[in-house]
């Protein structure tokens, strides 16, 4: 399967949780937490564009100064979505420093905030750096409930859990997995080029056979059409499929209702990122802190139908017995 996202855990599995994604043709990135990102190259944290938080714990969203350091005085909209009391938090974040001398910055950075409520609607506050990063209020641009963003090529959603406070769970959904057959252009005559993503764009909006799509070519343009059927390259180009899904889930308690919706939120992704905070026989600590344990965990990745399982945020108490959570989570998950 081609990777249009490319996941990867932002630490080791003892480390604070996180998941970078990269969007590899977009240029950009995603990150589900905010803890520590030491480990991630600034040239791939200054792709992100989207951060989506599970909760305020310290080890969720401690890594937001080192994030605003790297960012400050550069042209870019940053977009953080999170539980309820997130617009206050990163107003509070900046409130913590002096910024007489923001104005004199090249760039604009912009932090738009989004707090996502049980019922998955949100409130949007907005923070600039060219007025010193006052707030403002601003309008949500959500078109559905519990869907945080939704793009031509995918979108990403989330519910509320319960950790002894509300946690987000996030699935990233990918619209539909398109490929374009590189060997089938070249042998039309025609160029690789950035065409090929408004031809994407057009199969994605579902237009029609006969809405003319511009087309480059390989050896000069004179004589030839600029344009050619949508459904034509359809046709000749392309190999469309259903798209990927991968779920990020941490911190939350294993009761029913957590339970029903990790099942509808992971159900038949490609990859679900969980918690496997405790091992089973710890089940009693794990239920008093509202974790998770391994087998929990795999359970569930089960019950929804998931492709893999990738198990993240262990209990420091299993320091070099990691591999006895990742063994635990992947029978169940398997049911063996
Ligand atoms: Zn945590």
């Amino acid at each position: 399967m081609p990777q249009h996202f490319d996941p990867q855990l932002v630490n080791d599995r003892f480390g604070d949780a996180g998941l970078y994604v990269d969007l590899v043709f977009q240029r950009r990135a995603i990150l589900f937490d905010l803890g520590d990102h030491a480990k991630v190259a600034p040239r791939k944290l200054l792709r992100v564009n989207d951060i989506f938080i599970t909760h305020r714990h310290m080890d969720h969203f401690a890594g937001f100064d080192s994030l605003l350091r790297l960012l400050i005085g550069r042209e870019k909209v940053l977009r953080i979505y999170g539980p309820p009391g997130m617009i206050d938090a990163v107003e509070h974040k900046l409130k913590a420093y002096t910024w007489n001398l923001v104005e004199g910055y090249d760039g604009n950075l912009t932090i738009r905030v989004m707090d996502v409520d049980e019922a998955g609607q949100m409130r949007a506050g907005e923070f600039q750096g060219r007025s010193r990063f006052e707030r403002t209020d601003c309008e949500s641009p959500q078109s559905e409930k519990g869907v945080l963003t939704r793009e031509p090529d995918f979108l990403v959603r989330a519910v509320t859990l319960d950790h002894g406070l509300p946690v987000l769970g996030f699935a990233l959904e990918e619209r539909m997995e398109i490929n374009i057959l590189r060997n089938k252009v070249e042998s039309m005559g025609l160029a690789v080029g950035p065409w090929l993503r408004s031809f994407k764009d057009a199969v994605l909006d579902a237009a029609g056979d006969d809405a003319p799509a511009p087309v480059a070519w390989r050896e000069g343009a004179a004589g030839r059409p600029a344009t050619l059927p949508l459904g034509l390259l359809r046709r000749e180009i392309l190999k469309a499929g259903p798209g990927r899904k991968i779920a990020y889930v941490v911190d939350c308690a294993f009761t029913p209702e957590n339970e029903q919706k990790i099942i509808a939120l992971a159900g038949n992704a490609d990859i679900l990122f969980i918690e496997a905070t405790f091992l089973d026989v710890d089940s009693a600590v794990a239920a008093a802190r509202r974790h998770l344990t391994a087998r929990q965990a795999g359970a569930l990745g089960r019950k929804a139908g998931a492709k893999r399982l990738v198990t993240l945020h262990y209990s420091p108490r299993y320091k070099e017995q990691g591999d006895l959570l990742a063994d635990e989570a992947q029978r169940a998950f398997l049911g063996s």
